[in-house]
């Protein structure tokens, strides 16, 4: 143990005073206190002595050390810094749906983020360091990023940034994707990266697939009725009509293509625009056994022209949701509509709204004692244009009513639709909706 000069003569002092109070006495003690006294002041007056100088010495190496402390702290606080940004930055492009890898100029992974995930044939936390032919599941992504790596280090060095579509991912599932390629040079020294980031486009070309389809159908569904349109007409002006009854007989099929193309286009808008984002929905409490009461009543004359008896059974509860009131009264349309189409002369459609605890929704449903769906039909009936074949002759219809049907239920409201059916016995459609708010008293 070191002591200071002050308190080394303070405590030899103390203990040689201590000594002559406790060992010595009378004569002996007073020459052994006076003994003592000259010594602590001999001690005190040999440290006041030394204490300046040192003193100082000390006082500058702790400025130092204080100095040195407070750099210390501040790259502490500038490290700390820059690690939160790095862990900002990665969180960042981990965030992102691109598949970045980045390597270096000895072909080292040094960057992986974490939607790279599928381009890697190893696990994320272990690629960074390896090789990237080691690390990288496609040989094809390997080779465009050597490439850049010797595009920007070779003789004529030039920065790469370019674009290219490469198939990457497990060789059984592989996707397509757009692969930007670029290289960096390091602010230091003359590190060089080549970075590739990855796009996934598999959904964006499933998209430009069905638009195709959709436009392809479209085009195909209203040549149909524009055709027959136009051959009526044709035969009105060319005097093929002999007698005035003929002639009011192909004006009313005229009109009635003409009704059928404005459905079919009403119907193709009314899709796009939901599916688009478009369609606005006007929220209200919307009571669905009044939304039921008033398509029934629409629907009565083509109901009675086909002799069908509609019921409608509803449960003494309230049954309100929240709600765009056109858009849920058109659904009801269409799947009545259906039922008294697609219902033999003479049957009997049912409607039922009532209310499901456990899904807390309200549920609407339109049976019908009709022909039944097949049950190949069954997985595409929702469908766009999808029309059960040996039904087309039976009735006329568009093939969109279900599929718009789906996207109000679905898209616009957070519900559910469906369909049970037996061949040659009837169907049930039924559509939930969430309900307005749990708790309201019976109806
Ligand atoms: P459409 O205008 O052709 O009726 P939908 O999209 O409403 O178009 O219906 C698609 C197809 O589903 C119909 O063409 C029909 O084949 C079948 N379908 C719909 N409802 C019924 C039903 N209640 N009974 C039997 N088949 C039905």
């Amino acid at each position: 143990m070191f002591l200071d000069p002050y308190t080394f003569a303070l405590v030899s002092g103390c203990l040689a005073c201590a000594l002559g109070i406790v060992l010595g006495r009378g004569a002996t003690r007073r020459q052994v206190a006076r003994r003592c006294a000259s010594l602590f002041a001999e001690r005190a007056d040999a440290s006041a002595k030394v204490a300046p100088m040192e003193l100082e010495a000390a006082a500058a190496a702790a400025t130092r050390l204080r100095r040195l402390q407070g750099e210390v702290r501040d790259h502490e606080t500038v490290r700390r810094a820059a690690e939160a940004r790095a862990r900002r930055l990665e969180r960042v492009l981990d965030s992102l749906d691109h598949a970045t890898v980045a390597i270096d100029r000895f072909g080292e992974m040094k960057l992986v983020s974490g939607g790279a995930d599928p381009l890697l044939g190893v696990a994320r936390d272990t690629a960074i360091g390896r090789k990237a032919a080691e690390s990288l599941r496609n040989p094809a992504l390997v080779e465009a990023l050597q490439s850049a790596i010797d595009a920007a280090t070779g003789p004529d060095a030039a920065a790469v940034n370019r674009r290219l579509e490469l198939e990457l991912g497990p060789d059984a599932a592989l996707r397509p994707y757009e692969v930007r390629l670029a290289t960096l040079r390091e602010e230091r020294g003359d590190g060089v990266l080549a970075v590739a980031s990855a796009r996934d486009l598999t959904a964006e070309r499933e998209l430009a697939r069905l638009k195709d389809e959709f436009v392809s159908q479209a085009s195909h569904e209203l040549r149909t009725p524009l055709a027959s349109l136009r051959a009526y007409l044709e035969m009105i002006s060319d005097g093929e009509a002999a007698t005035e009854e003929e002639r009011a007989e192909f004006l009313r099929i005229a009109t009635e293509e003409t009704e059928r193309l404005s459905r079919l286009l009403d119907n193709m808008l009314n899709i796009s625009r939901i599916e688009s984002g478009l369609r606005h929905v006007e929220r209200t409490e919307v009571d669905l056994k009044a939304t039921v009461r008033r398509a029934v009543e629409a629907l009565d004359a083509q109901a009675r022209e086909r002799s069908i008896m509609v019921a409608v059974r509803t449960a003494a509860v309230d049954c309100t949701v929240d709600g765009d009131a056109d858009l849920l009264l058109e659904v009801v349309q269409n799947l009545l509509s259906n039922a008294i189409k697609y219902t033999p002369e003479g049957g009997r459609v049912t409607v039922h709204v009532d209310t499901d605890p456990l899904t807390r929704s309200v549920v609407a449903s339109v049976t019908d004692t009709g022909l039944g769906i097949p049950p190949d039909a069954m997985p595409r009936l929702f469908d766009k244009f999808y029309r059960v074949e040996n039904f087309r002759r039976l009735a006329k219809g568009t093939g969109l009513g279900l599929n718009l049907c789906k996207s109000i239920v679905e898209n616009l409201h957070g519900g559910q639709i469906g369909v049970e059916s037996t061949v040659g016995r009837g169907s049930r459609f039924w559509f939930s909706v969430p309900v307005a708010n749990v708790g309201r008293k019976a109806a």
